[in-house]
């Protein structure tokens, strides 16, 4: 079954249905909507629904959307289905119905044959569960020749279970189209096809009729056969820089394709969850925090920094097999390499626990590098300070701390920008004791820390280079191809506004 691209026409008057309607065509769309519920006057003069039928030059589904179902439309009753009526004799190829309130007319139309073609619609305003959303699916499909439903999505994992039940309603070959409402439920745009959904909703200059709408000309070509789909798995996402960045990198390989931050909370982060992101249409997905430890476990085959760090930030697919590398390694390693730090012999205290800190001290202990470890719980420290041969001291002693290190590695997120750590430094007695200060926070790109240890007259580094480094290397696995670093690297710089 093939998915439909339909660019949503939010205009208020027929000039502007007949200038939108050109462009969406152009860009790729296959049908246009017209929402004639932004008409000016549309629920006073119905000759409208006839006007904007005849400038357009392709199919067309009309729509009166309802007040109660996010429109414009105040009209009920005996008004609405005149309005409706008209549509049926103005030449639409399809006509968008509520379950809610067009019941009788759409019992009507499905008993004739011809056109238009019937879509049974209904849009939640909240989050709905999935049993009750199948529920209505199979009732409109009995009632319509497409099912069309619409659900706000708080995070991505709802989103996510939108899909399941897509895979499952594809099974049962019904016509469908399943929408997540939001930033969080593109992903239900992004991967209509593989969803099986038979219409995709798009905008028109940014004109949105729902949130999260992409643009016609994307949508057209994410139905690409070679288009790629890539994500981010995180809790929370909305700080992440990566789709900047990963998007230049497409383009730099000559690829369609889009990347996704996807807020996934840690109790949805299962392995169903990441097979039913695959089952769609994902190409490639990175994980960031507090993820990291559970996809190591949840890998088929880890690749060799994964086994060593017990750590994955890059999943891809092969063969059916779920497969895992850690890219904070190398992403790590090109940092230290292009601010010429060196590693051999010297002593390295990283501060923090977590899944960078893993990442740093692995290539700062294969780099010859003596390794301390801090964190404010002892013992994921001591584990960490276990895989690299090194100890742990703790927390608490770095205030005062008087023993100087050649490298100090931040692998918190001390000093990230729009969280309550933003203005807050590492502790004093390390910020007086680093030879060199490698702060992974890439945003801002001059931490408050950095700014400490350059006032000693001592280098500081931060991030950015290991972000832009790390997403080079998942491209390559994701892809097999080498992105341009520059493109990535300025998008980057762009996004956190250096
Ligand atoms: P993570 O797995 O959540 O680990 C964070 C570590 O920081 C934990 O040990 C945590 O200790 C500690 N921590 C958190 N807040 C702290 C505080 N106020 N004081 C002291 N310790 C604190 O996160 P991660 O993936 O390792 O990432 C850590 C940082 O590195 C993040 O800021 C992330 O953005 C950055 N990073 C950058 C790159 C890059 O490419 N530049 C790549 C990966 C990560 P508790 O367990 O006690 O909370």
């Amino acid at each position: 079954m093939m998915t439909l691209v339909v660019a949503s026409l939010v205009e208020r008057g027929i000039a502007g249905v007949s200038r939108s309607s050109k462009k969406a065509f152009d860009a790729g769309a296959d049908l246009v909507e017209v929402r004639l519920d932004h008409l000016r006057r549309i629920d006073d003069d119905d000759r409208l629904v006839h006007d904007a039928r005849a400038v357009i030059d392709g199919p067309a589904i009309a729509t009166l959307r309802s007040e109660r179902e996010g429109g414009k439309s105040r009209s009920s009753g005996g008004a609405r289905r005149a309005t409706l009526r008209e549509v049926v004799d103005a030449g639409y190829e399809y006509i968008d119905l509520e379950s809610a309130r067009d019941g009788a007319l759409l019992e009507e139309l499905q008993s004739r044959s011809g056109l238009p073609k019937t879509i049974s619609s209904f849009h939640y305003t909240r989050p709905a569960a999935k049993h009750h959303v199948k529920a209505r699916i199979q009732r409109a499909c009995s009632a319509a020749d497409i099912a069309k439903v619409a659900v706000p999505c708080a995070d991505a994992a709802q989103a996510v279970v939108l899909a399941e039940l897509a895979l499952e309603l594809r099974k049962e070959r019904r016509a469908f189209a399943i929408i997540g409402i939001g930033v969080q439920g593109q992903l239900t745009r992004a991967c209509s096809s593989g969803m099986g959904s038979m219409l995709v909703y798009a905008c028109v200059d940014g004109k949105e009729a729902a949130p999260g709408q992409l643009d016609v000309r994307t949508q057209s070509r994410l139905l690409e056969k070679d288009s790629v789909i890539l994500g981010l798995i995180g809790h929370p996402v909305a700080h992440s820089v990566s789709r900047p960045m990963q998007e230049a990198a497409l383009k730099s390989v000559g690829l369609n394709g889009i990347y996704l931050p996807l807020d996934i909370p840690p109790k949805r982060m299962t392995r169903t969850t990441v097979n039913t992101l695959f089952d769609i249409g994902f190409d490639g997905l990175n994980v960031t925090v507090p993820n990291k430890r559970l996809a190591s476990r949840m890998c088929d085959l880890r690749r060799p920094h994964a086994v060593s760090t017990d750590s994955v930030n890059t999943l891809l697919r092969r063969k059916g097999k779920l497969v895992g590398e850690n890219s904070d390694t190398v992403g790590f390693e090109k940092l230290l390499s292009s601010e010429k730090v060196a590693v051999d012999n010297a002593s390295a205290l990283v501060i923090g626990a977590g899944g960078a800190a893993r990442a740093a001290c692995w290539m700062l202990r294969d780099g010859g590098a003596d390794v301390t470890v801090s964190a404010r719980r002892i013992k994921p420290a001591s584990e960490v300070a276990g895989m690299c041969g090194g100890k742990a001291v703790p927390y608490s002693t770095l205030e005062t701390m008087a023993e100087e290190y050649d490298i100090v590695v931040n692998a918190t997120p001390i000093g990230t920008k729009g969280t309550d750590q933003g203005r807050k430094s590492l502790p004093k007695g390390v910020l007086a004791n680093a030879r060199v200060l490698v702060d992974l926070v890439y945003n801002p790109p001059e931490t408050p820390s950095m700014r400490a240890v350059r006032k000693r007259g001592r280098p500081a580094h931060g991030g950015l280079e290991m972000l832009v480094r790390q997403g080079e290397e998942a491209f390559i696995i994701w892809t097999g191809l080498k992105p341009d670093v520059g493109s990535m690297r300025r998008a980057a710089r762009r996004a956190v506004g250096a």
